[in-house]
């Protein structure tokens, strides 16, 4: 049987730096969920597909095959035969991944592709529903959140750093819309599953959350 970690909690909130951290300390493999979602995303936003419409959504998204590689220890993920992974981390991207992220032909689809990956190899899966529906036996759970104001600061450095032009005021906005679209929607919300470990990082180092995440996931050994 594999061996699996999962990291669930809201945005910005430090999962995927964590988590590929983690993943080399203990040699997993990383699987990023949001970027799937976020591919899925881009996908209807090339198309034009309304968000909202269940039907155009769980229609179109029988068009977009997914896959992921791993290349030099890194998830790529592709569409259509196209690496779109530097495209997926814009707050375009990441707005409309939340819409249709609600929508459940989209979840079921990548939901499936998600078990697969974990079943064929040990691995840290992050994501808003890990713990709670896709791998509900993973061996350990952790739900890792920080304050929004934390995460709004943590993102406009993120983008800042990376030379884009942004507002503290705005990102903080859309974050909290969409964690309540996360936590509200009917299919899989984002809720911390009954036997996952509450980490909050708000007034924690990125050194001290992977510390104790090690620590969470040796009281789990292999
Ligand atoms: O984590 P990230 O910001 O990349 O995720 C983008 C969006 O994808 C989230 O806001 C969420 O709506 C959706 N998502 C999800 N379930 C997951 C991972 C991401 O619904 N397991």
């Amino acid at each position: 049987m594999s061996y699996n970690v999962a990291i669930d909690g809201p945005a910005g909130a430090g999962k995927s730096t964590i988590a590929r951290a983690v993943a080399r300390r203990r040699n997993l493999i990383y699987v990023d969920t949001g970027a799937m979602y976020r591919a899925m995303a881009l996908f209807m936003l090339r198309e034009r597909v309304d968000p909202g419409d269940a039907d155009a959504v769980g229609r179109k998204c029988q068009e977009a095959d997914i896959t992921i590689r791993y290349e030099n220890g890194e998830q790529v993920v592709y569409l259509n035969g196209e690496n779109v992974t530097p495209l997926l981390r814009t707050e375009e991207v990441g707005n409309m991944a939340s819409l249709t992220s609600a929508q459940p032909a989209v979840r079921r689809k990548l939901v499936e592709l998600q078990q697969t990956l974990a079943r064929e190899s040990d691995c840290i899966m992050d994501g808003r529903d890990i713990g709670t529906c896709v791998l509900p036996d993973a061996q350990v759970k952790i739900y890792l959140t920080a304050s929004s104001q934390v995460r709004a600061r943590r993102r406009f450095d993120e983008l800042t750093a990376r030379g884009e032009k942004c507002d503290l005021a705005r990102i903080r906005a859309d974050i909290e819309e969409r964690d309540d679209r996360d936590m509200h929607r009917e299919t899989s919300p984002l809720r911390q599953a009954e036997d996952a470990v509450l980490v909050d990082s708000s007034e924690m180092t990125v050194e001290e959350v992977i510390d104790r995440i090690l620590e969470i996931c040796e009281k789990s050994p292999r």
